[in-house]
């Protein structure tokens, strides 16, 4: 049972936490191509104050635990980390999100530990494609690493961002990887977090279009059921191992069930992707306040958290003013 709770009683149970804002892609959708600014490495949490603070987490009920970036393994000795986190007592589920660049070495330990899943950004099968998206010639490292954690069986979620002009050609390719392979290929709305401002005036692959494009080519795609606040809706070609998610990350359809705790590469609380962080916490840790004053402070911010990605949206310091890089966000 969940002690953690917001102001609209939704309770909290999943910590999503940016290790750094580095990165060794540009992607398009997530930072201009001369990069964004980086932290010094002093204005990262060290692994001492994340893991006081996942401990924290867990005691307040929060048994998942997602590490994100920027790339986590462009973090000197992530694989120290994680060895930390997992021995905590109350973390049940450790999860990682990467671009698997540097990834595949440590996939047979990440299954030692009891990784409980990785989730892949992937938004194209194709080596051109991959290269103008990302501005990186590293889709060969991506792909080992997705082979890799299908050989040694770890859940895996292949995630793609749906880009008009970019990578349209791509989603039928990757939903067929569900054919044979038990994952689950994601199409992700585009958000305007670049650090730029968006991209277009609106946004063209909504989740609707996307579900009509996939339609259109499956016939038999059927609706299954969704895990618990799962922001995908989930999908099924009829015979295929695998599924299918879309995700309204823009169109924001899943606010009502958010269960997601955010801490930035800077370590700041966003209680709302949308937001603009609403406490430093690294300041906190930094402190010589206890663990119980420091989870009091925690809280209180959940008790003044937007009911949906809108209204965090208007109540920013400047709406107008470009979202951060994603890099410093994790997503
Ligand atoms: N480096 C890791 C990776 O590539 O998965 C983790 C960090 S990355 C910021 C986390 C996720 O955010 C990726 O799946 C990425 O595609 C997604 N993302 C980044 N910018 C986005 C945007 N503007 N709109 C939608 N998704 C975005």
């Amino acid at each position: 049972m969940s002690i953690l709770h917001d102001n609209h009683g939704r309770p909290l149970n999943y910590l999503r936490l940016a290790v750094t804002d580095r990165c060794n892609l540009r992607c398009f959708y997530c930072m201009p191509e001369e990069g964004i600014r980086y932290l010094p490495k002093k204005e990262l949490l060290t692994f001492e104050e994340i893991t006081r603070l996942v401990t924290m987490m867990t005691s307040m009920g929060v048994p998942k635990i997602r590490l994100t970036g920027g790339e986590p393994f462009v973090r000197s000795d992530l694989m120290q980390l994680i060895r930390r986190l997992v021995e905590i007592p109350g973390v049940q589920d450790l999860h990682l999100t990467t671009n698997g660049i540097l990834t595949a070495p440590h996939i047979p330990e990440l299954k030692r530990l009891g990784i409980a899943s990785v989730n892949l950004s992937l938004d194209t099968l194709d080596r051109g494609r991959f290269s103008a998206i990302t501005r990186r010639d590293e889709f060969a490292n991506t792909f080992q690493t997705l082979t890799a954690l299908l050989e040694n069986e770890i859940p895996v979620k292949a995630n793609a961002v749906v880009m008009d002009g970019k990578n349209i050609e791509d989603i039928i390719p990757l939903a067929e990887l569900t054919r044979s392979h038990n994952l689950d290929v994601r199409f992700i709305e585009e958000m305007p977090f670049n650090g730029d401002g968006p991209h277009a005036a609106q946004l063209v692959w909504t989740h609707a279009k996307i579900l009509a494009h996939l339609k259109a080519h499956y016939p038999s795609l059927q609706k299954i059921s969704d895990p618990e606040n799962s922001t995908a809706f989930h999908y099924k070609v009829s015979g295929y191992r695998g599924s299918i998610g879309i995700i309204a990350a823009f169109s924001r359809t899943f606010c009502g069930s958010c269960n997601r705790i955010r801490v930035t590469a800077e370590g700041v609380l966003k209680t709302c992707l949308y937001d603009d962080g609403v406490l430093d916490i690294k300041h906190l840790l930094r402190s010589d306040l206890s663990d119980e004053a420091v989870k009091a402070r925690i809280l209180n911010a959940f008790q003044h958290r937007a009911k949906d990605g809108f209204e965090a949206e208007a109540r920013r310091n400047d709406p107008n003013h470009a979202h951060a890089s994603m890099s410093t966000i994790g997503g």
